[in-house]
């Protein structure tokens, strides 16, 4: 039979309509199961292995332009689901462990995926680092034979297509010079390396933390979490403040009657904000459940960014530009609003906060571990998805880079846990030097107050129309010009703020 790809297209969009909304109910609460295999299993022939076979071979005969990267974009939707149904059962086993699995600290079971949120709210560093070593025995003992057979299982279909590695399949399915972009990302790690206590220590001092050298990685979502922070980011002023900052941009979120902001209460609702896209632009909800505190806000500022740049998503755009794509370009969005919470002119005018340096502070050195953290993580994943990895030696190649980069004693057992399918790690490293090219570009345009002009907010739905047509660099290259480029984010990490 034919392969009808004006079918596989509607389908496909269909597909993700139907497992966006479920995901949707799921975790705004109104329904307790997530109910995704029948959808997978009534769309189980978008991940045929004869169909992703023909769009690799459409996508490699294609000669350029919009028709080949529609049809790369849906060669990676449908790549990734032949991984994600092949791997089915060990997902589903794994969310169920998770979802029911305990760890006892010495003092009384802590359900598992609940150790974060404990470990941020535990003012003693020594329970911090019980709840972690129970946390690592699950780990190791029961979770971790299924992410290494999912591993393994993924390892061996990249090859069955043909190519060497894992590594090399991605790079070629989201077009991503994955080697170069470990580069630029190792020089960024030397060049703040200096600077990176000088900028940590102080707000680890400040939030009552060990300095690097004594601190543990069970303290840093207590350090994350910056309690003191508080009182500068209520749960009142959450939903509000981000309202009357689009308000600002010329965005009135009462009138997007596309734009479903989910803040009612519920049991089984997701403590955290998310982002959930049935239909690009037409159906986007953006589902928060406030509870206040830095974390929070970022939460929200971030997820918003998301919601936005959906929401305003040319409707005329083909599927694959409105829902698949580069996502390196709306976490670059994503990242932008979120980086509000840390500005200091945004701090005073919509929070009315006397002095934002602490807030301010806080989250630059927060920023900077994230994007340290994921330097290594993309310097690890290469080598565990390399085709001359040896698995034996992955625990501790990964403590040993997590270490290096962090300055924390990193333990071996999330080896696995700790690796984002498909390379995601390299679309938040891109996101974050799009971002900052954004920001500055807004600077320049429109002031230190970008956020409060309505001309700010058309450039930004200019960008944001294109929905992912284009990926991180071709957008950058058309609108503002020059590369992705991680030295103008080094210095800015590295260098005290105005
Ligand atoms: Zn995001």
């Amino acid at each position: 039979m034919s392969f009808d790809l004006d079918h596989y297209r509607r389908r496909a969009e269909r597909f993700c309509e139907e497992l966006s909304r479920e995901y949707y109910l799921h975790l705004a609460g109104h329904k307790p199961e997530l109910e995704i295999e029948p959808i997978y299993d009534g769309y189980a022939d978008l991940f045929a292995r004869a169909d992703v076979e023909r769009l690799r071979e459409l996508a490699g005969g294609a000669a350029g332009g919009d028709e080949k990267r529609r049809l790369r974009y849906l060669l990676q939707f449908a790549f990734d689901g032949l991984l994600g149904l092949d791997t089915r059962s060990e997902s589903a086993e794994l969310a169920g462990l998770e979802a029911s699995l305990e760890v006892d600290p010495g003092d009384g079971a802590v359900p598992y995926r609940a150790v974060p949120i404990e470990q941020a709210n535990e003012p003693d560093s020594d329970r911090r680092a019980a709840l972690e070593e129970a946390r690592n025995a699950v780990l190791v003992e029961r979770l971790n034979p299924l992410h290494r057979a999912m591993l393994e299982r993924s390892h061996e279909l990249c090859r069955a297509f043909g190519w060497p590695s894992y590594t090399a399949a991605y790079a070629e399915l989201r077009g991503i010079d994955l080697e170069t972009l470990a580069l630029q990302t190792g020089s960024f790690l030397e060049a703040t390396e200096d600077a990176y206590a000088a900028i940590v220590d102080p707000q680890l001092r400040r939030t009552g933390m060990s300095p690097l050298g004594g601190l543990r990685r069970s303290d840093l979502p207590r350090f994350f979490r910056a309690v003191d922070l508080d009182p500068v980011f209520p749960a009142d002023l959450l939903v509000a403040s981000f309202a009357n900052t689009l308000a600002g941009l010329g965005i009135d979120l009462g009138r997007q009657t596309n734009v479903h902001l989910d803040a009612d209460s519920r049991r089984t609702k997701s403590s955290r904000a998310f982002c959930s896209t049935p239909r690009v632009p037409d159906e986007v909800y953006l589902v928060i459940a406030p509870s206040g505190g830095r974390d929070d806000y970022g939460a929200l500022f971030h997820e918003g960014g998301h919601v936005e740049h959906y929401a305003n998503t040319d409707p005329g755009l083909a599927f694959e530009f409105r829902h698949l794509g580069d996502n390196s370009v709306t976490e670059s969005f994503a990242f932008l609003v979120e980086h509000l919470i840390e500005d200091r002119d945004w701090l005073r005018h919509k929070l009315g906060v006397e002095d934002p340096e602490p807030a301010a502070a806080h989250t630059r050195a927060f920023k900077l571990v994230l994007v340290r953290r994921y330097a290594a993580k993309l310097a690890y994943e290469l080598e565990l998805h390399g085709d001359t990895a040896v698995l034996a030696e992955m625990p501790g190649r990964y403590a040993e880079l997590l270490t290096r980069a962090l300055r924390v004693p990193w333990p071996r057992a999330s080896w696995l846990a700790d690796v984002d399918g498909g390379f995601y790690a390299a679309c938040y490293l891109r996101a974050w030097t799009l971002e900052t090219r954004w920001r500055a570009a807004l600077r320049e345009r429109f002031g230190a107050s970008w956020f409060a002009s309505s001309e700010a907010g058309e450039w930004l739905r200019s960008l944001w129309s294109h929905g992912q047509r284009l990926d991180a660099a071709e957008l950058l290259a058309e609108t503002l010009g020059g590369e992705l480029d991680f030295t103008v984010m080094a210095t800015e990490l590295t260098t005290p703020a105005d």
